[in-house]
């Protein structure tokens, strides 16, 4: 359709998406609940109220706010040392104190648990921070629950790398039952591992409510294209690729698909997701409060998170084949060279469309490629000034090609209808 090459040429050429990141990582990591997010959330509304022609909405939640107020790890043997460097990870439990050895279990596989059996209870369980986006990654809440069914009183996860400073994560959404949890640097995890040592956490709990915003630029049929991205992050950086690059993408997408409004077969709702690093939930209460006529009118779901930090952009299709054959016809169509990961993963707001049958794909930059700006992700390295302007426009231009086709195919393509 003619108007695609003018759409597509203005988000090549965009400034307000460098402004859109400059603005949206100055509010800081964006931790759920914290004083960053509810900025943001404040920044991204009045962004969305700004486009002419978008009917903007809020889902509000109710949610329990995990906070840290203190933390202290220090080594008591065999040389004593104190205030190391730790960060409590998200949804962690808190204590006034537990003392127990770091068993170093490397990488944290089940057959390193295995092999230290015996050790492991009583004591603080070890393990390796790794690229989270390949085939083959063992997510940190496994090794959490590794840790807990070993009866470990304490988790800790290393950044096994030396620039990228501490980790962070989350631990303990999915389950009653926590422990302590912390993420330290590589050279404070070889301070430790084999050593006694004694952790002091003070988290809290509270009642907050999460708002997931929403705006819609309607079309012709009564079919939606959704296009999200999560807004909040973690608090040790500036969430800057994981997930400013994504959200002023969608922005820009909007912006320029907006005066459109009515015109295109399908409507553009566009949803910034909140309390994605705390479980998915933001997605999941959103997704499963949707009744099954608003979930069938959902023709496609396209999710960006982590859109910089490589030139090479794989779609999760989340075990949909209509998707694999969409994105394989966009990628030949535009001249874009889109990898396809066919297994539904659960690792960003996509799974929750995708679990109720709804095709949602998820664009991510960097997937099974260790050397790609993602392995910064959850570290003090996700930092803004690491992602270019040239980075934001790439990401941006591609999204926007998966969506004008999404809301150009034809009726009951991908899904929906
Ligand atoms: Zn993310």
């Amino acid at each position: 359709m003619a108007e695609r090459d003018p759409i597509v040429e203005a988000i090549r050429r965009s400034d307000r998406i460098v402004e859109d990141f400059a603005a949206l990582t100055a509010c800081g990591g964006r931790l759920v609940g914290s004083e960053s997010e509810k900025a943001a959330s404040g920044l991204l509304e009045a962004r969305l109220t700004s486009i002419p022609g978008a009917i903007v909405s809020t889902h509000e939640f109710a949610y329990r706010r995990w906070t840290n107020f203190a933390y202290d790890l220090a080594r008591l043997s065999p040389e004593p040392s104190t205030g190391l460097r730790c960060h409590p990870l998200v949804g962690s439990d808190g204590t006034d104190g537990i003392e127990g050895e770091a068993v170093d279990l490397g990488r944290g596989t089940e057959e390193d648990f295995e092999r230290a059996a015996g050790q492991v209870r009583g004591n603080f369980a070890l393990v390796r921070h790794e690229y989270p986006f390949s085939r083959n990654t063992i997510h940190r809440r496994v090794k959490y629950r590794l840790a807990l069914d070993r009866g470990a009183t304490g988790f800790i996860v290393a950044n096994p790398m030396p620039e990228a400073g501490l980790v962070t994560g989350g631990a303990g959404q999915d389950s009653e039952l926590n422990i302590p949890a912390v993420g330290v640097d590589r050279a404070t995890a070889r301070e430790i591992a084999g050593s006694r040592i004694r952790l002091t956490v003070d988290n809290r709990r509270d009642d907050d409510t999460g708002r997931n915003l929403i705006a819609e630029i309607p079309g012709r049929s009564q079919e939606w294209v959704v296009l999200c991205a999560h807004y909040d992050g973690h608090d040790l950086a500036d969430s800057a690729l994981d997930n400013a690059t994504g959200v002023v993408a969608a922005l820009e997408i909007l912006r320029c698909l907006a005066p459109l409004s009515g015109e295109l077969p399908r409507g553009l709702r566009a949803i910034l997701f909140t309390a994605e690093e705390t479980g998915l939930l933001g997605s999941r209460l959103y997704a499963d409060g949707l009744d099954d006529a608003e979930r069938r009118a959902i023709a496609a779901v396209v999710n960006l998170d982590t859109l910089g930090g490589s030139a090479d952009f794989t779609c999760l299709t989340s075990g949909f084949a209509a998707l694999d054959e969409f994105v394989s016809a966009v990628s030949a169509e535009c001249g874009l060279s889109l990898a396809t990961w066919r297994p539904l993963m659960r690792n960003s707001d996509h799974f929750n469309f995708a679990r109720h049958g709804i095709p949602a794909l998820r664009l991510i930059a960097g997937f099974d490629d260790p050397d790609a700006g993602a392995r910064y992700l959850l570290t003090e390295a996700d930092t803004a000034d690491r992602v270019s302007a040239e980075e934001l426009r790439r990401g941006a231009v591609v999204a926007a090609e998966l969506v004008w086709a999404a809301l150009t195919a034809s009726a009951g393509f991908p899904g929906g209808g």
